[in-house]
C-alpha cells in the first residue's frame, strides 16, 4: 500500500464554515461511549454506471438528501465498513490493516452488486478526512476515532435491479469503549428461533439487512438479562456462528484456541485474523473448525473449555462469562487468554508494541 502522503488530496478539501469549536470539541471528547458524536467533515464520492466514481470530496458533516424513491430505502442496496485511528503518545495518528477493510467492502460490494472502489482510493479516503479531523483523534486509553465507511444505492427507481448510481461516505466519530462496562465479561444469549444468515444468503458481506435482522433476536437477549445475541447456523442448527456483531473464539484447556471455521454465512473479521496469528506466533494451536453448541456447553462444564471471548474493531477483545438459552445457562470463569490478546493487540494499535506485520498505518 502506497504511503499516505503519496495518497493524500485525492478528496478534494471542501472545508466546513461552521466547525465545532475548541470547547465543544473538548466537551464531545470527554465523555466518549460509541457511535453517538460526529467530527466537523465527512468523505463524499459518487459512482454513476456511465461515468464511474467521480466528485471525491472531504465535505462538511450535513444530513444526507435522498429522494423518497432512492433504491436502498426500499431494497436495502448496502454496504459499510468499521475501522479506527489511533493516536500514539507522539502524537501521530494510525490505522490498522486498512487494505483488509479496503478487500472486504470490495467482497461486501461484490455480493450487493454495487461498483467496487479502487482500494488506493479507499485507503486515500481514510487519510484526507482523518489529516482534516486529526484534532477529533482522542489520545485517552482504550479511545479512538471510529471511522465508517459506506456506500449505498441513491438512484430514485422502484425497479428491482442493481442501482445505476450509488454514494460513498466515510463518516467519523470519536468512540470510547462499545460496552458501557468496559471489558467486564459479557453475557450471551443464544438464539435457536433467529438465523442470522444462510447458505448462499449475505451472511459473509457487511451489509446493512444483516443488522437489521439481527435486531429482533437481540431484543429477545436483552429481554434474556444478556449483553448480545450467538447465532447458530440455519443448516444444521447445532454449530456456533458468530455474535451480532462479533467473532467468537473458543480457549480449551489443553491452550488449544478455536474458532468457528468461514462457511460463507460468517463476517471474516480484520480482528480474528490478527488474532489467529497472535496467538500462532506464541506457539499456541489455532484451529477453525465447527464449533457445535451441544459439544462446546459439555466442554465448559467439565472444564475442557477454559475460556470463551469475543472480537471485532469496536469492542476489540471481551471475555464471555455466561452463555444462555432455552434449556441451558453455564458461566466461564477464565479471561487469561481474552486479556493478554487484548493487550498485545492494542499495544500494537496504539504503539506501544512493536508491529512486527506491518499492520499499522500513519495517516
Ligand atoms: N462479525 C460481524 C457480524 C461484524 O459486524 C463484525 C464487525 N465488523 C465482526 C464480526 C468483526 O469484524 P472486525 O474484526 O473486522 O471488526
Amino acid at each position: 500500500v502506497p504511503d499516505a502522503d503519496s495518497l493524500a488530496g485525492r478528496f478534494v478539501l471542501n472545508r466546513s464554515a461552521s466547525p465545532a469549536s475548541a470547547a465543544e470539541r473538548a466537551q464531545a471528547l470527554q465523555d466518549l461511549h460509541f457511535g453517538s458524536a460526529f467530527t466537523d467533515h465527512m468523505v463524499h464520492a459518487r459512482w454513476t454506471r456511465a461515468a464511474g466514481w467521480q466528485d471525491h470530496a472531504v465535505i462538511p458533516y450535513a444530513p444526507v438528501t435522498l429522494s423518497p424513491a432512492a433504491a436502498v430505502l426500499h431494497y436495502a442496496q448496502e454496504v459499510f465498513e468499521g475501522i479506527k485511528a489511533y493516536r500514539h503518545a507522539d502524537g501521530t495518528v494510525w490505522t490498522f490493516r486498512p487494505r483488509y477493510n479496503a478487500v472486504r467492502m470490495n467482497a461486501s460490494a461484490r455480493r450487493m452488486a454495487l461498483p467496487e472502489l479502487p482500494e488506493e482510493d479507499f485507503i486515500a479516503s481514510l487519510v484526507d478526512l482523518v489529516r482534516v479531523e486529526h484534532l477529533w483523534v482522542p489520545e485517552g486509553a482504550g479511545e479512538s476515532l471510529y471511522l465508517r465507511p459506506f456506500a449505498f444505492a441513491s438512484e430514485p427507481f422502484l425497479g428491482v435491479r442493481a442501482s445505476e448510481v450509488v454514494d460513498y461516505y466515510v463518516i467519523a466519530s470519536p468512540a470510547g469503549s462499545y460496552f458501557p462496562h468496559g471489558l467486564e465479561p459479557l453475557s450471551i444469549w443464544v438464539t435457536t428461533g433467529y438465523h442470522r444468515a444462510g447458505r448462499g444468503g449475505t451472511g459473509a458481506a457487511k451489509t446493512g439487512g444483516n443488522y437489521a435482522s439481527s435486531l429482533l433476536p437481540q431484543q429477545e437477549a436483552y429481554s434474556q438479562g444478556c449483553d448480545q445475541v450467538c447465532f447458530l447456523d440455519d443448516v444444521t442448527r447445532s454449530s456456533v456462528e458468530e455474535l451480532g456483531g462479533m467473532n467468537i473464539m473458543v480457549v480449551n484447556a489443553d491452550g488449544t484456541v478455536r474458532t468457528p471455521r468461514l462457511t460463507g454465512t460468517i463476517l471474516e473479521g480484520s480482528t480474528r485474523s490478527a488474532i489467529m496469528t497472535l496467538l500462532r506466533e506464541e506457539g499456541r494451536p489455532v484451529v477453525e473448525e465447527t464449533i457445535t453448541l451441544a459439544g462446546l456447553l459439555e466442554d465448559i462444564r467439565d472444564g475442557q473449555v477454559s475460556e470463551v471471548f469475543a472480537c471485532g474493531t469496536a469492542a476489540v477483545v471481551v471475555p464471555i462469562g455466561r452463555l444462555a438459552g432455552e434449556d441451558f445457562e453455564v458461566t466461564i470463569a477464565g479471561s487469561q487468554v481474552s486479556r493478554q490478546v487484548y493487550e498485545r493487540l492494542t499495544g500494537i494499535q496504539y504503539g506501544t508494541r512493536e508491529d512486527t506485520h506491518g499492520w499499522m498505518y500513519r495517516l
